[in-house]
């Protein structure tokens, strides 16, 4: 069963070389019950840990089961420490978070066994614990813990048992036990190997091995009835072959993820609060994805609303360059606009359908007890169509009202809800800065672009605001509705060389003090002014993002370290470096996707309340979700696979010691 040929291990201990094992070279044959004996320090637990592959020889060969053992790949001594071994330690090593029965299962899961659960249930019963299951290892006596521990080197049904001091640590009754449970397995057929110090013990073994410093002693053969049976166990040869090819077929199923899920949750609850605050980092950051990207999205669309509005054939002239960086002009050269430019440009038939100017300014607003602040635009007769403004109640003015600079004035709906509340406002006198005036209309509600309310506005005709209101003798913009909206490059060329040659501008100074924006200009800048908003909302979450991702990269690197005896058992009885690093990837990624799940719903809330208290138009995209929950699933694997890279590197025997 086991061959081995002048096994050497040093270990360095500082500058010291300490010889654990020099040339041990031993035979056992299937069946053997096998005591090994010897001082402290000897190398007993070394060779041990040799033999049960959890730990590499220096040099020397060692064969099990007919196989050469040393050339095997960490993946298959995994492999073969599963199926093959059975390994019982002096101080348990059970999981203290698991139910005895689960600690158990353990070597079940890694085997892809999981279907096979009553298996550990037999083997619990088998060493007497059937009332005992669901009790965690602190509410287990330690007789009773150590009978956990070999029913759990036994659910894989190994051929070879090895045992370190599975006694030390126990009372007398408890190892009677133990070694009765450990003689029974012997007869049914499994090799044992058992390390102890105890001459009682080892009277109980048919052969004792004694070790010092390093070196076989004395082997004596205590009763020859093992080495008779073994007729009884030729069928050993091929053990570690079947096992390895079987590996190649076996696939672990769907079931192994969902217990490494399970055991990721009742880890993030054995430890609540680091688990909360990991999790809130991930939170905030999806979060501020989602409100930073609703926001950005929600000012785009109502801006793009508005400009559709306003229509593609609408051009506004404005007095200075419309370059507001850049060369800086000569005092005076901002060209004025008066009353008579707008008549001019109506004139210009072929390209221009309407024509109206306006001035805007702030007044006080009063009626009755009610004040109210807001913006009043001078307007011509014909802005009622060319921007959408007919009153929904009333009328707009006439030609005859702009020339007489009537005092007549249409509201928006906020200023009639401010000053009239429900009352009537059309046929009502209000002071605007003090001056009567008539209402005679209600402006058509249009909604709020952005931080703008654009139903807080009064609109006067152009004469009366220019002259008897704001003290204005120029007007601030001229709009120009184009017949034809595939001409409005011509109109716009039209209209400023009527400009030029109206104001006789000569020098390119004088020619750029005055600028003719067209809608489509304007579409791009602010799409490409609200790009560059969503953008930088963008970064900021992202990095907040980020912040919450090393949070869970520390967080993970501290379970990792605190839980190096855990990653140390659960190789011993035969994870690969691929179980441990998928274990912990899922814990990772499990806090990250919690978070994200958690922050798209306070995310989406916020927005929500964003619309509703601040009536700010925000919108929260389903392509911002996908963005936030597959950003903080990433989050979670690159955050998580370093820690969980770490965890998976060690070396069993090594993360076992770790205190
Ligand atoms: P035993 O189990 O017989 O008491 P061990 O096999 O544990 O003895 O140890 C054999 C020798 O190797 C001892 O001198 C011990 O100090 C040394 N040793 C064991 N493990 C290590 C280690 N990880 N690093 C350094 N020295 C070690
Ligand atoms: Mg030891």
């Amino acid at each position: 069963m086991i061959v081995t040929r002048n096994l050497y291990k040093t270990y360095q201990l500082g500058g010291v070389k300490v010889e654990a094992l020099r040339g041990v070279s031993l035979d056992i044959m299937p069946g053997e019950f096998v005591a090994i004996m010897g001082a402290s320090g000897s190398g007993k637990s070394t060779l041990m840990h040799v033999l049960g592959l959890l730990d590499r020889p220096d040099s020397g060969e060692y064969s099990l089961a007919g196989e050469n053992v040393t050339t095997l790949s960490d993946k298959e001594l995994a492999l073969v420490r599963n199926q093959l071994v059975g390994f019982v330690f002096q101080q348990f090593h059970l999981l203290p978070r698991m139910s005895a029965l689960e600690n158990a299962e353990l070597p079940l899961i890694y085997a892809g066994k999981r279907h096979l659960k009553q298996r550990a249930e037999k083997e619990m019963t088998e060493v007497g614990l059937k009332d005992r299951m669901f009790h965690k290892p602190n509410q287990l006596s330690g007789g009773q813990q150590q009978r956990v521990a070999i029913a759990r080197s036994l659910v894989n049904e190994p051929s070879v048992i090895f045992a370190d001091e599975p006694t030390g640590n126990l009372d007398t009754k408890s190892k009677e036990e133990i070694i009765a449970i450990l003689k029974e397995l012997n007869k049914k057929g499994k090799t044992i190997v058992i390390v102890t110090h105890e001459n009682e013990i080892a009277s109980h073994a048919k052969r004792i091995i004694t070790m010092r410093d390093g070196q076989i002693i004395s082997d004596k053969t205590v009763s020859c009835e093992s080495r008779l049976s073994e007729a009884g166990f030729s069928g050993t040869e091929n053990l570690v072959k079947d096992i390895l090819s079987r590996s190649g077929s076996a696939v672990k199923g769907g079931m192994e993820f969902l217990d490494y899920l399970r055991q990721a949750i009742s880890a993030m609850f054995s430890h609540k609060m680091r688990a909360f605050l990991s999790i809130l980092g991930i939170l905030i950051g999806v979060a501020a994805v989602i409100a930073m990207l609703a926001i950005g999205t929600g000012a785009k669309e109502s801006i793009e609303k508005q400009l559709a509005s306003l229509g593609s054939n609408l051009l506004v002239v404005r007095a200075g360059a419309s370059k507001s960086g850049g060369v800086s002009l000569e005092a005076g050269t901002t060209t004025r606009f008066t009353l008579e430019d707008v008549t001019v440009i109506e004139k210009l038939k072929d390209y221009v359908k309407r024509v109206s100017p306006s001035v805007t300014g702030r007044a006080q607003i009063v009626y009755g007890n009610k004040n109210w602040n807001t913006q009043v635009q001078g307007v011509g007769v014909s802005y009622a169509q060319l921007r959408s403004s007919v009153p929904t109640v009333g009328r707009f003015f006439t030609e005859e009202e702009v020339k007489k600079r009537d005092k007549v004035a249409l509201v928006g709906t906020t200023v009639a809800k401010e000053i009239f509340g429900n009352i009537k406002s059309v046929g009502k006198t209000i002071k605007i800065n003090q001056i009567n005036f008539r209402v005679i209309g209600v402006l058509p509600a249009k909604g709020t672009s952005g931080p703008q309310d654009q139903d807080d506005t009064v609109l006067i005709p152009i004469t009366t605001s220019m002259y008897r209101l704001l003290g204005k003798q120029y007007i601030d913009s001229i709009y120009v509705e184009v017949k034809n909206a595939d001409s409005t490059d011509a109109a716009q060329e039209a209209i400023s060389a009527l400009i030029i040659k109206q104001h006789r501008l000569i020098t390119k100074d004088q020619q750029d003090s005055f600028s003719i924006f067209n809608m489509s200009d304007i579409k791009s800048t602010l799409t490409s002014t609200t790009d560059t908003m969503s953008l930088l909302l963008g970064a900021i979450a992202a990095i907040s993002l980020l912040v919450g991702g090393i949070g869970i990269m520390n967080i993970m690197l501290v379970s990792v370290t605190e839980r190096t005896r855990e990653i140390g058992l659960r190789k011993a009885i035969g994870a690969n470096n691929k179980d441990i690093l998928v274990q912990f990837l899922i814990e990772a990624v499990l806090m990250s996707f919690i978070g994200g799940l958690a922050g798209i719903a306070l995310g989406s809330g916020v927005s929500v309340l964003i619309t509703l208290i601040a009536k700010w138009s925000v919108r929260v995209s389903l392509s911002s979700v996908l963005l936030a929950t597959v950003f903080s699933l990433v989050v979670g694997v690159v955050f998580g696979l370093w820690p969980a890279k770490q965890a998976s590197r060690l070396n069993p025997i090594e993360a076992l010691r770790y205190e």
